[in-house]
C-alpha cells in the first residue's frame, strides 16, 4: 500500500493488510479494518458514539493513553472531531 489508510470505521491506520478487513469472497478490504469489517460485513452493528466510546475504552486498557499522554476527555473530543468524517458515519 502506498498511502496510509484509515479504517473507516474505527479510524485505526491500515499499515499491513494483515489489518485490512475482508470481503465475502476472501479479497482484501482496504478501506476498513479486521476489527471491524469481515466477510464482506461489519463485525460489530454498533452506532457511532458506541464506536467511540469502545474505542476510549480500549486505549485506557491498553496503556495508549498514557502513551500519548492524553486524557481520556481528549481522545473522545479528538476522535468525535474526525469520526464523523469516515464513510462508515457520514
Ligand atoms: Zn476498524
Amino acid at each position: 500500500m502506498s498511502e496510509t489508510k484509515f479504517c473507516q470505521s474505527c479510524g485505526m491506520p491500515l499499515d499491513s493488510k494483515d489489518v485490512c478487513g475482508t470481503n465475502q469472497d476472501g479479497s482484501i478490504n482496504e478501506e476498513y479494518c479486521i476489527y471491524c469489517y469481515k466477510d464482506g460485513a461489519f463485525v460489530d452493528d454498533c452506532t457511532m458514539d458506541e464506536m467511540i466510546e469502545g474505542s476510549v475504552r480500549h486505549m485506557k486498557e491498553s496503556g495508549m493513553l498514557k502513551e500519548q499522554n492524553k486524557t481520556e476527555e481528549e481522545a473522545r473530543e479528538f476522535m468525535y472531531s474526525f469520526f464523523p468524517e469516515l464513510k462508515r458515519w457520514k
